[in-house]
């Protein structure tokens, strides 16, 4: 075989089967094959496609790169839950503890953030204390004694997936609903669950910016997962406005832990009920879903605690040095707003990196006063943002102002979920 065939092939638009894809994969993560071959073979499939066995063997190649996990037992079944990454989306600090509590045994393998969205792990992490880096046996006996871990991806996870996705994003291949959803479930069916939530977001805060597409890359995911034998379902959430109204690591643990109190925004309230009922279908629990028994509280301060913080820990989250208001320069409905911008401003504050191992401050982020729907007087406050330096204000202040669409207008109601795919 010869990845000179194999790149001329899909050039010219022929089905690659299993034997050729396992080939490509395996010889570029191994080193037998070079950046320059496999970036042409990414663009060949950017431009010509992939079908579907194409791509299960495409998942199937990537996912078998690195050690395969397992932490089925018989007593629970094993849920991960996974989104595709949104502006203020803290659900899974509050799903994964929620759904534990109610018997569902969620293993969760997280990412660091990428681009304008958070990650997971980064919002733990500015708790002080946190541990992410669980060895399996430590994530596995944790998983065993409170039904819940969370715990930054191991290198060994589809090794074959990192260093793919590394060329794509300097290769303007990263934009392939295939490659996307081969390369999020490569991910998925390594990491060793017995069923797969995926929360797809769509609109002005998300990587898929319609809904065509955003059902598109679910179903096409949805199929991969019950392909490999995982029940697997997909809700596709709105992300046109930030979740709640913190964004930024310690603010969103903040909000996280008011909806376990049972407060806290009403939309991420939802959206976090929602979720949890879904990963309870997946695992054929049908016991009902609150956060205002305690109980999400409760075990997620066990996780915390388990993974290294203190029992006073959430009392010592980081606050900013800096916190500058921004008023409405106008009266008005808030119309719209673009929320990848108010991502994009967070991270001009600290919250985010430019670089994949730049330091992160964690009380830096953006408190909402207003969103989509609301009404604000001018010269009402619409945002604070909190950072440690204050050189950062202007161009953040810059940013999020022209986030704002204001009108006379109040706009019309829109549903936070949008569409359910299980097949
Ligand atoms: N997230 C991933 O894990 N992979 C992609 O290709 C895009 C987003």
């Amino acid at each position: 075989m010869r990845m000179y065939d194999i790149i001329n092939k899909k050039k010219q638009g022929f089905e690659l089967d299993r034997e050729e894809i396992k080939y490509a994969v395996n010889g570029y993560t191994a080193g037998d094959i070079g950046d320059g071959q496999m970036a042409a073979l990414l663009m060949a499939i950017r431009l010509m496609g992939l079908n579907e066995s194409e791509i299960f063997a495409f998942t199937d190649a990537m996912a078998k790169s690195g050690e395969i996990l397992s932490f089925s037992d018989d007593n629970a079944v094993v849920v991960d839950k996974h989104s595709t990454g949104g502006v203020g989306d803290k659900t899974t600090l509050i799903v994964a503890p929620l759904a534990a509590a109610l018997g569902v045994r969620v293993a969760k393998m997280s990412g660091r953030g990428l681009g304008h969205t958070g990650g997971t792990i980064d919002k733990l992490e500015a708790i002080p204390g946190f541990n992410a880096d669980l060895s399996i046996e430590q994530f596995r006996k944790q998983l065993a004694c409170g039904n819940v871990a969370i715990a930054s991806q191991t290198a060994n996870l589809a090794p074959a997936d990192k260093k793919i996705y590394a060329l794509r994003d300097v290769t303007a291949t990263v934009d392939s609903l295939a490659l996307i959803a081969a390369s999020v479930m490569s991910k998925k069916l390594a990491a060793g669950a017995d069923a797969i939530l995926l929360d797809v977001k769509v609109g002005s805060g998300a990587f898929m910016k319609t809904l065509d597409e955003a059902k598109e890359l679910a179903s096409l995911m949805v199929k991969i997962g019950r392909a490999a034998g995982k029940p697997t379902m997909a809700l596709i959430t709105d992300m046109d406005t930030p979740l709640g109204y913190a964004v930024g690591n310690a603010l969103e643990v903040r909000e996280a832990v008011e909806v376990m109190e049972g407060r806290g925004p009403e939309d991420l309230r939802k959206i976090c009920i929602a979720l949890t009922e879904a990963m309870l279908e997946l695992a054929d629990n049908s016991d009902s879903v609150s956060l205002d028994d305690g109980k999400a509280l409760k075990k997620f301060r066990w996780m915390i605690e388990q993974q290294g913080v203190q029992p006073n820990g959430l009392d010592s989250l980081p606050t900013a040095d800096v916190i500058h208001t921004v008023f409405a320069p106008q009266s008005g409905y808030i119309h719209s707003m673009d929320s990848e911008a108010i991502g994009i401003a967070a991270c001009i504050l600290g919250a985010g990196r430019d670089a994949p191992d730049a330091a992160i401050d964690f009380a830096a982020g953006i408190l909402l006063r207003k969103k989509t729907g609301d009404f604000a007087q001018a010269g009402e406050a619409l945002a604070e943002l909190h950072t440690s330096d204050k050189r950062l204000l202007v161009e953040a202040e810059k940013i999020l102002l022209a986030a704002y669409r204001f009108s006379d207008i109040s706009p019309p109601e829109k549903p936070l979920i949008l569409a359910r795919i299980t097949s």
